[in-house]
């Protein structure tokens, strides 16, 4: 059902000038205080399919498979950059700890080596000091047998964690290469959709510096929370919201004079008219 702002008629409609007013409180087709030539109206499509396409170069632009492929990427090195951290940290760790082994091992060596001398230069001479003395060597070789084990045990770690080091780098090199790959491609994408973007843009501004002041700000203001402002009424149907406007409505439209700007009663965008409205 139709009704018309503040008990006006299609032969007497609401007066005009002033700020544009919010969306009424009421439902149904409204014409708005606006009042521009058919010509006038006939740019707010023009208009509009620019929007269209700013808004598609927009999503284009963030829906780019190289986004999401870069993403994954970078989450992949970032995991890498990680592992290599603790790779290293482990490492170095290591390092440590078989030099100290190796120190130990030494220092038995030579521990050996001294008594072994005091024993060859028959220094000591008591029975009872003589075994003690082997005794003592030969728990210094098993001593220096257990550290020898664990320096080795402490090298096929080394040795395990330094393949794993290399094949961490590796892969992050090659990971590297990958990211420079698809940045570039991303960027060429970027570059395409800026320019053909900035050209719709620029576009824009021509057919909106033509557009009155008080018809561009409704388009606009529709425009913020539809993405585009206005749509064609072809064959009795809006192309905004794609809904049959009902036999009333159309009548009241055809009973408007030319300059009427009408709005959907369905998404509230304004409605062009042109020879294919089917009216
Ligand atoms: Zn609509």
């Amino acid at each position: 059902m139709l009704c018309w702002p503040g008990g006006a008629t299609p032969r007497n409609p609401p007066s005009l000038g002033g700020p544009i007013p919010p969306d009424p409180p009421w439902e149904g087709l409204t014409l708005t205080p606006v009042k521009a030539s058919p010509q006038t109206q006939l740019r707010l499509l023009e208009l509009a399919d620019l929007d269209t396409k700013l808004a598609r170069l927009d999503h284009r632009r963030r829906g780019l498979p190289q986004v999401e492929e870069l993403a994954r990427l970078e989450a992949r090195e970032s995991e890498l950059k990680d592992d290599l951290v603790v790779t290293e940290t482990e490492l170095g760790d290591l390092a440590r700890e078989q030099s100290r082994a190796e120190r130990d091992v030494e220092q038995v060596r030579a521990r050996i080596e001294k008594d072994q001398a005091r024993l060859d230069a028959g220094q000591v001479i008591a029975a009872r000091e003589l075994d003690g003395l082997q005794s003592e060597i030969q728990n210094l070789h098993r001593r220096q047998g257990d550290l020898e084990e664990g320096v080795l045990e402490l090298m096929e770690r080394r040795e395990t964690l330094e393949s794993r080091q290399a094949e961490l780098t590796g892969e992050r090199e090659s990971l590297g290469g990958e990211i420079a790959d698809v940045t570039a491609r991303r960027d060429a994408a970027f570059k395409e959709i800026d320019e053909q973007a900035a050209a719709a843009s620029e576009q824009r501004g021509h057919v909106a510096a033509e557009v009155p002041a008080d018809m561009l700000a409704l388009y606009d203001q529709i425009r913020r929370t539809k993405g585009v402002g206005a749509a064609m009424l072809r064959a009795g149907r809006c192309e905004g919201c794609h809904l049959s406007l009902n036999a009333a409505d159309l009548n009241l439209i055809r009973a408007s004079a030319p300059d009427e700007v009408v709005r959907c009663e369905e998404c509230r965008r304004i409605l062009i008219r042109t020879p294919e409205s089917g009216l």
